[in-house]
This record gives structure tokens, sequence and C-alpha cells, in this order.
């Protein structure tokens, strides 16, 4: 449970409960590379490389948080494991039924019926629900694509769930306008679950919602993972959003992944620059502060990343190495769980948020 203390203040009350050492999620050497073409014929002259080479694992019952700036790649991820954008290269397994699926090797029929098992949230309240269908129709929709349940079945399963997520079932016949955005977006978790999903992907499902309306909503999420022992990819360019909802962080650079670890680890103890800077602008110190990082200038040209570190033409700690050779992600010693890509990760001391 997370109770909000002020503006932008939460604390957790309440111990989420973890289950076994599954892995739901298997992502590897994942890329998602998008041609740039030009002229009359349409010439493929780059690509841009939204993701770069990415592994990581999703544990059952786990949240792991995705962060990043805007064009960093999080949301292609996203949208790379649920097949919206097809991968260039890499494979996503998927664990259905105690079998491994890799989700880029299946047919449409195949995927149509694993696809139950996931489901994605967005951010967007608004343009994500039907202005044109009634409340009961939208829950229902996802139901009625997987040929789930009778009529009466289905109408059902949305008054439950209409009053899971906090809001009367008498609502049904209501349409998305007569709604707040808070509300829409309970909505939007509302036909996420409908189908039972094992694996939601909520993509900046808070972004959009006043700062005392996120806490409302990452609590009832964190209270249906509970009760239905959901896993979460949680993507957001807000650490301070993150960090209550999630087990583990993994840091995104211009595609690539440049550190993981355990969210308290992240928050106190960061191993990389990048996410020391992206600390630095939740930081309570004031602004000035000498203990305050700040990132300067926005994130490069992704169809032309620098060369070595890509994050070098903005890292305060830049050395001639960083330039021309590319850190690899390694385990960092005595921290169980945590990974940097950083040349000097080990000799620097950088700021956690406090
Ligand atoms: Fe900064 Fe070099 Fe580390 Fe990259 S490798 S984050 S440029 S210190």
């Amino acid at each position: 449970m997370l109770e909000l203390l002020g503006k932008g203040d939460w604390v957790i009350t309440v111990q989420k409960s973890k289950n076994d050492n599954i892995n739901i999620l298997n992502v590897r050497g994942l890329k998602k590379y998008f041609p740039i073409q030009k002229g009359f014929l349409k010439r493929t002259v780059g690509y841009t490389k939204a993701v770069d080479g990415v592994n990581f694992f999703i544990k059952k019952g786990e949240t792991l948080g995705l962060v990043g700036e805007s064009g960093s790649g999080k949301t292609t991820i996203g949208r790379c494991i649920v097949r919206l954008y097809e991968p260039t290269e890499g494979s996503v397994e998927f664990c259905t039924n105690g079998e491994m699926k890799n989700l880029l090797k299946l047919d449409k029929q195949e995927m149509k019926k694993v696809r139950r098992h996931f489901q994605m949230l967005f951010q967007d309240p608004y343009s994500s629900l039907n202005p044109r269908m009634r409340i009961g129709n939208i829950i229902t929709e996802p139901l009625k694509a997987h040929g789930i349940g009778t009529y009466k079945e289905q109408i059902e399963q949305a008054k439950e769930l209409l009053v899971k997520v906090g809001l009367d079932e008498d609502q049904l016949n209501r349409y998305p306008h007569e709604f707040s955005g808070g509300q829409r977006q309970r909505i939007g978790i509302a036909r996420a679950l409908s189908i039972n999903p094992e694996f939601v992907i909520c993509d900046e499902p808070v972004s959009a919602l006043d700062v005392s309306v996120q806490a409302q909503v990452l609590n009832l999420l964190s209270d249906l993972q509970d009760e239905f022992n959901l896993s979460y990819l949680f993507i957001a360019h807000d650490l301070s959003v993150v960090e209550y909802i999630s087990d583990r962080i993994m840091a995104m650079y211009l595609g690539k992944i440049v550190e993981i670890s355990p969210s308290e680890e992240m928050y106190q103890n960061p191993k990389h620059p990048y996410t020391e800077a992206l600390l630095g602008s939740i930081s309570k110190h004031e602004p000035g502060s000498s203990r305050r990082i700040i990132l300067h200038g926005s994130i490069p040209d992704p169809s032309n990343p620098p060369s070595g570190c890509v994050f070098h033409t903005r890292c305060r700690y830049a050395r001639d190495i960083c330039k021309e050779v590319v850190p690899k992600l390694e385990a960092v010693k005595g921290i169980s769980g945590a990974f940097v890509a950083c040349h000097r990760s080990d000799e620097l001391s950088l700021k956690g948020c406090i």
C-alpha cells in the first residue's frame, strides 16, 4: 500500500508477497532497428537503433521497472514483447502453463492463444478507450475477442472487475467521457485484467494523472498484483513513480541497458552516471546545490549514436577510453542482482537519492 505524504512523496506501508523463482519472461539479444528511408524510391539509407541488444528477465509475481528519458527505447521494448512491433533480432520467451515459448517464432494463431496471458496498459486513459463504446463493452471486448464465456458471464465478469478497481457496477452503461482521468485508467486496468492475464506491461500508466491520483492508481496496481499473482514490466520516465512499485529497476539509454539493480540499491547506491543524473532530477536537494547532479543536453540521435559508451557525450566522468570502447553490462561485485555498463563504475562514488 502506498500513502501520499506530500507532493510527489510516497511511502510503502505494506510489503508485497512474492512467490517463487520461476521466470515468466526471458528477453535475449533484443534489437529493433527502424529503417530510415529517403527519396522517391524510398531507399533505406540507415537505421534508427531504438533497441540495441537488450537482455533481461522478469520473475513470476515480480515488478521490473524500466526507466529512461523519452527516446531511450523503453516503450519500443514493451511493444516488441507483445509484437506490436516485429523485433529485428533476438528472442522473447514467455512462460505459460509451465512451458517457455519464444513469442517471436509463433504464427498468428499460436500468438493469439498466448496473447490472452499478457496485456498492455497504456499511458493515456483518454485515447486508449473508445469514446463511442459503453464501459461494459470496453471491459468485455477482450473476452469477446478470445471467445471466453457467454454474454451473461462476460457482463458478470465486467461488473466484478469494476468493483475490484474501485468503481460501481451500475456504471457499466456509461461512456468514457463521464469519468475522470484516474477513473478512466481504472477502467483500462479492468479491461486489461478481464481475461485473467499473468503478465501486464504498464506503459507509463500514471504519467498523465495528477500526483494524488497517481498514488491511488499505483496502490490499486500493487493490490491487484497480490490478488491475481501478476507480473509487471512497469515503464516510466519518472524514477519516483517506479521506486515504490518495483522490485528491481532497469535504466535504459539510447537503446541499451546501462544498469539493473534491486530497487532500493539503485536509489541509494547508483552505479551508473546516467542513473545518478536521473536520481538528481528527483532529489530533495535545493536547486543549485552541489549535491544535485543535473543532466545537460538531450539524448543523441539513435540513428547516429556516439562511439564507445553511448552516454559519453553527456557524462561528467567521461575519459578517453569511454569514447573508444563500448562498456559491457557486468555484474557489480558484492551486490547480488546488480549489473552496470560503465568503465569507471569500480572507482566512482556516485550520489543516490536522499
Ligand atoms: Fe561515463 Fe565512461 Fe562510465 Fe560511460 S563508461 S558512463 S562515459 S564514465
